[in-house]
């Protein structure tokens, strides 16, 4: 993380406030709203800014979906307004994707279709990034690389994808901005907006390997005497307990 400033967004504010903290992304304007969800703290504990805690809702960790559920396969709609219900889904999100032990979200695979994605690929879990309507400018270069998916449980494949991608979206306060990514974030960003597309990283597989993945997870889904089994499907509303937990170490989106 590079020294610089940083744009942060009250949640509910309507101005904003500049402060001297890391960041050369844009994006981190959500950082703060991040580290107050994954430490479970408040922006107030952070900065001492004890009137922003009236102005947080308290978040929440939502149902994921499960593969192949026919939800998961919705094309996702633009945000016309970023406005304090989009802010709390991306803080949902992120509460989410950390207690799923995620390393990315798309709403999509919350049954949320609208497009916002969260991602977190640092190794201390506290830089979170927050795209809005996110749109791949330019991608160049192209390899495999291993996937998860918090949709897809402890199935890890390989998938050929752009190696560098430029990527432009709106950040939490609404505002626009481009970033450069490569490695694993530009994998993470290329994955998430494939969810908003109703894409998965298994159609990239055959329809064998595919198939045999329904399967194991159909069995896995028996196993673990989920209620939901042979459906496919994740109940929404249900508690933070009916989500696709990881049971490896590897990262899954
Ligand atoms: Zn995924």
């Amino acid at each position: 993380m590079v020294a610089g400033r940083l744009v942060y967004c009250r949640p509910a504010a309507k101005d904003w406030d500049v402060l001297p903290v890391f960041a050369d992304y844009p994006a981190i304007c959500a950082i703060v709203l991040g580290i107050k969800l994954s430490s479970g703290g408040t922006l107030a504990t952070i900065f001492g800014r004890k009137h922003d805690i009236s102005l947080i809702t308290p978040m929440t960790k939502l149902a994921i979906l499960e593969y192949p559920d026919p939800r998961l396969r919705k094309t996702a709609k633009p945000i016309d307004v970023v406005d304090d219900g989009v802010r709390q889904l991306a803080g949902d999100l992120l509460e989410t994707m950390y207690a799923a032990k995620g390393i990315g979200l798309a709403a999509t695979q919350v049954d949320v279709h609208r497009r916002v994605l969260v991602l977190d690929v640092s190794d201390e879990r506290n830089q979170p990034l927050v795209f809005i309507n996110p749109e791949i400018v330019s991608a160049s270069g192209r390899g495999p690389g291993e996937e998860g998916c918090l949709s897809v449980p402890d199935i890890y494949e390989k998938v050929q994808r752009a190696t560098h991608i430029r990527v432009r979206a709106l950040g939490t306060c609404g505002q626009a901005f481009e970033m450069d990514a490569e490695g694993l974030l530009a994998v993470c960003i290329q994955h998430e907006m494939d969810h908003l597309e109703g894409k998965l990283f298994v159609d990239y597989l055959s329809e064998l390997k595919r198939q045999l993945i329904r399967r194991r997870l159909e069995k896995e889904r028996k196993q673990r005497g989920d209620s939901r089994a042979g459906s496919g499907v994740a109940i929404p509303g249900a508690p933070a307990s009916g989500v696709a937990m990881p049971r490896t170490s590897r990262p899954a989106l």
